[in-house]
């Protein structure tokens, strides 16, 4: 069988050194994965004058699978987010963001495994209809959900619960008040539950979600949402396990899906070996189990959780003193 290719969008500022550091350990416990490393953001920006050049596109395209650092978006008009354009593009729907509280972080809770399940191309992000109107004095956006983003991403949301034996859903809506969408995304929701009798369902509007995140996240398991909702409890998430330092993030579509760090390109700590490249490494993770190479994915996991509960060459956001190699080094040592 032919080895898989990856595409791998390094990023800028901590970008390079993070990702190196995963593909490092990817390559420890035998993936023999090919790179296919090509440029996005500032990188290209330099070298081609475009921030997404067609030949990056024809390698996400390409190989399916693609490895990413963090962009840092220019400051300044005429900019949209890479982000935002490449989910767009290849329809990546789900964006799948896992929180897990590791011991020897700074994590607010022990026990936390909660799985964020976000619509990713629809709801107040859609970008349609957007305005500023009489002088500056107006300001207009469209929210667009359909059933069928609706649908899918619910369907993705339980089909993954049940894959992960997870036992319950929580759909997170504000369908009392934005009757419309979001009284759609619910009616479509209950409609998929009810296909998953093995598994809890359990309807929350968003502002009791927040409350409830803070004040007990263990009743927590899988969660679903719209865009805007997702985007924001996925972050209140990562804040209780002890912030982005530890948080993945994928964005899956139906044939293709890009794996990366929640955080972005650092440039307080850029070229100085001082990050934490848990993030990617977790994102490279999750890329495995896409894969179905689930031994490996755990191997890898248990190498991290015990460099981390054991405070072995930690990074500083983890309370130690050692940067970016020496905790790579240290994963290493241990597969
Ligand atoms: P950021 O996530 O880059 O940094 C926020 C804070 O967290 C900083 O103090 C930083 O030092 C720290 N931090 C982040 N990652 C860390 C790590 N791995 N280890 C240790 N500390 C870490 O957010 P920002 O400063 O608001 O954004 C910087 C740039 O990144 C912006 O241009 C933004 O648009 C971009 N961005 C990109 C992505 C992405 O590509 N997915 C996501 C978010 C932000």
């Amino acid at each position: 069988m032919s080895a898989q290719i990856i595409t791998v969008i390094k990023g800028d500022g901590i970008g390079p050194s993070i990702v190196d550091a995963a593909i490092t350990i990817l390559d420890k416990v035998g993936c023999n994965f090919q790179y296919e490393y090509v440029d996005a953001g500032l990188t290209a920006l330099e070298k081609t004058g475009e921030l997404l050049p067609q030949a990056t596109l024809d390698a996400i395209a390409r190989n399916k699978i693609t490895l990413k650092g963090p962009l840092t978006t220019p400051v300044g008009e005429g900019f949209t987010s890479i982000n935002v354009t490449l989910r767009k593009k290849f329809n990546l729907y789900s964006n799948v963001r896992p929180v897990i509280s590791f011991k020897g972080t700074k994590a607010r809770y022990d026990n936390i495994d909660i799985i964020t399940v976000r619509e990713n191309t629809e709801g107040m992000y859609s970008g349609a209809g957007q305005v500023v109107k009489n002088e500056g004095e107006l300001a207009e956006a469209m929210s667009i959900v359909t059933r069928e983003g609706s649908a899918r991403i619910v369907e993705f949301a339980f089909e993954l619960a049940r894959r992960e034996q997870r036992k319950k859903v929580t759909i997170v809506h504000k369908a009392n008040i934005l009757k419309s969408t979001s009284g759609l995304f619910l009616k479509t929701a209950r409609e998929v539950a009810a296909r998953y009798p093995d598994i809890q369902t359990v309807e929350m509007i968003v502002d009791n979600a927040c409350m409830q995140l803070v004040m007990n996240p263990q009743q927590f398991d899988v969660i679903v949402t719209t865009n805007l909702f997702g985007d924001i409890l996925s972050d209140l998430c990562a804040g209780l396990v002890g912030g982005l330092g530890m948080a993945p993030g994928a964005n899956i579509g139906k044939d293709c899906a890009i794996f990366e760090a929640v955080h972005g390109s650092a440039p307080d700590i850029a070229g100085k070996n001082l990050a934490n490249p848990s993030s990617v490494i977790l994102a490279s993770i999750q890329m495995l189990e896409y894969l179905g190479i689930k031994d490996k994915a755990q191997q890898i996991l248990t190498a991290v959780t015990d460099v981390i509960a054991s405070g072995d060459r930690t990074t500083r956001d983890l309370g130690g003193t050692h940067g970016t190699t020496d905790f790579t080094q240290a994963v290493l040592e241990r597969l």
